[in-house]
């Protein structure tokens, strides 16, 4: 295969040996990476149309990658559509919505939004891709106040696997609309969501940081008054022994912390009497709790902005067992052999709800706390460590585990498996998911993802 065999687009194509083939593939997951037959560089919807109906015609499979934080499965001789030049980004203020195309990271949209006095659902990493975040459901930072990012998407463009680029919304094709949105990365290459803003420019927020020694006290305390707070609040804490390396700042090198996160939309005073009974468990090493705008909410949870090896997973909880945590910490503390970070995001509030319209296939809606792990890895050795012990600490959980949040598993490389994925949705769900994909995706031509297998019967 040569770049004659292919057609002219406003993009690049690169093949294995060219200049710019490794430049496009690199990605923020560098345990791995695709390695496809080829990589289209799209610069506009019409490059992915044809990408992908080349990749119909010569039967190969077709990933798909913005910035590669969420890389899955790695495509091994197939097309990989690269999104990261579709990098439009345009506001509406009348109808508080955000035109996005498929290359653009979060940060750029809060932004362009925050002009107009206004916020998208982003998560706590501006770098995410908001497009593959949006298709997967989206935990936001305000997600208790206002539910699943995917919650409010209006407009899906789409080029699906027979070549055709369709503008999706909840009157043109209801079935293809809920799947785009919870499980989205398996029905085609999205080249563009519109989507809902808030009215949101400041919030009270930010990080209290605690010595990791109080770290099982402030877990207990943490289940209670999460148990309490206004669906205003949504909150996370996070357990980290941060390695002894020179770049870290001076307050986490070489520390076992716990972090506390604080998004909460009200009044600073509300959220100084909100947060007192968290400040009251031990003195902290940092606080920088207060008013701030939404724009530096990315800041909050001080996650490692530079591309690096990790593997990770996730359990979606009916509720938290403080029992089950003591053992969870002791598996990921300090003592671990291998670093492990630990987070439990507070879900339940609007996120529980079913929004008016039905919402989309967002796995789980009934899920109370989102536990996830990190372990950044060097080589198979630590990744198989790695993968021992967060199968321990999902072993744990277990009892009131309700399955996994696929946005939330990372670096499963060949091993990503249909039980995986099949744990990100409820049963029926996941039936209707995998015969709508046997409609759209026959031939599972979108495959290099947490694959939901087309339905036979
Ligand atoms: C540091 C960090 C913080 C995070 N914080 C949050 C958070 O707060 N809330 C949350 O919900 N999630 C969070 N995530 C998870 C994140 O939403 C997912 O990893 C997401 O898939 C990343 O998308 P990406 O475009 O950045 O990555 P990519 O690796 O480029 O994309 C991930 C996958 O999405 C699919 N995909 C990408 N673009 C398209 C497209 N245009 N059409 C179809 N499929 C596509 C592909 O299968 C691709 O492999 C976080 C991840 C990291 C690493």
């Amino acid at each position: 295969m040569t770049s004659k065999d292919f057609p002219t687009v406003e993009g690049s194509v690169f093949f294995p040996g060219d200049e710019g083939y490794d430049t496009e593939l690199a990605g923020f997951q560098t345990a791995y990476r695709h390695r496809p037959a080829l990589v289209v560089a799209a610069r506009g919807a019409e490059d992915v149309r044809i990408a992908v109906t080349y990749a119909q015609e010569h039967g190969l499979p077709v990933a798909v990658q913005a910035t590669g934080h969420g890389l899955s499965v790695a495509s091994e001789g197939g097309v990989v559509v690269s999104t990261r030049a579709l990098d439009g980004v345009r506001i509406d203020s009348e109808t508080r919505t955000a035109w996005i195309g498929a290359g653009v990271q979060w940060g750029r949209v809060v932004e362009e939004a925050a002009r107009f006095g206004l916020a998208p659902l982003s998560g706590s990493f501006p770098g995410v891709g908001a497009v593959s975040y949006l298709l997967g459901g989206g935990v936001p930072l305000l997600g208790r106040e206002f539910g699943y990012a995917s919650d409010h998407v209006r407009t899906v463009e789409v080029v699906t696997a027979d070549g055709e680029l369709r503008t999706v919304d909840a009157a043109s094709d209801p079935d293809l609309f809920w799947a785009l949105r919870g499980a989205g990365h398996n029905f085609g290459v999205v080249t563009a969501i519109e989507v809902g803003l808030v009215p949101v420019e400041r919030i009270y927020g930010g990080g209290l940081l605690f010595d990791g020694k109080h770290a099982a006290e402030l877990m207990r305390v943490y289940a209670q008054w999460s148990a309490t707070v206004p669906e205003t609040l949504t909150s996370s804490i996070g357990f980290i022994p941060y390695p002894d390396l020179p770049f870290l700042p001076d307050d986490l090198r070489g520390r076992y912390v716990a972090h506390v996160r604080i998004v909460f939309n009200g009044p600073a005073q509300e959220g100084e009497r909100l947060v007192a009974p968290l400040r009251a468990v031990a003195p902290r090493l940092s606080d920088d709790l207060g008013d701030m705008p939404y724009t530096d909410a990315g800041e909050i949870y001080r996650e490692p902005p530079f591309p690096h090896a990790y593997s990770g997973t996730s359990v979606l909880l009916d509720g938290l067992d403080e029992d089950a945590f003591d053992a969870v910490l002791k598996a990921t503390g300090p003592e671990a052999d291998l670093m492990v970070v630990l987070g439990v995001r507070h879900l339940g509030g609007a996120m529980s709800r079913t929004p008016a319209d039905g919402g989309g296939a967002v796995g789980h809606r009934d899920a109370q706390y989102l536990v996830h792990l990190v372990t950044p890895i060097d080589g198979n050795a630590e990744l198989e460590a790695a993968r021992s012990v967060h199968g321990d600490v999902r072993a744990a959980l277990a009892p009131r585990a309700l399955g996994r949040a696929l946005l939330f598993e990372f670096g499963d490389g060949e091993r990503a498996s249909q039980a995986q994925t099949r744990s990100g949705y409820g049963a029926a769900d996941y039936r209707r998911l995998a015969q709508l994909k046997r409609r759209l995706d026959p031939g599972n031509l979108f495959r290099h993802n947490r694959n939901i297998v087309p339905a036979t019967d």
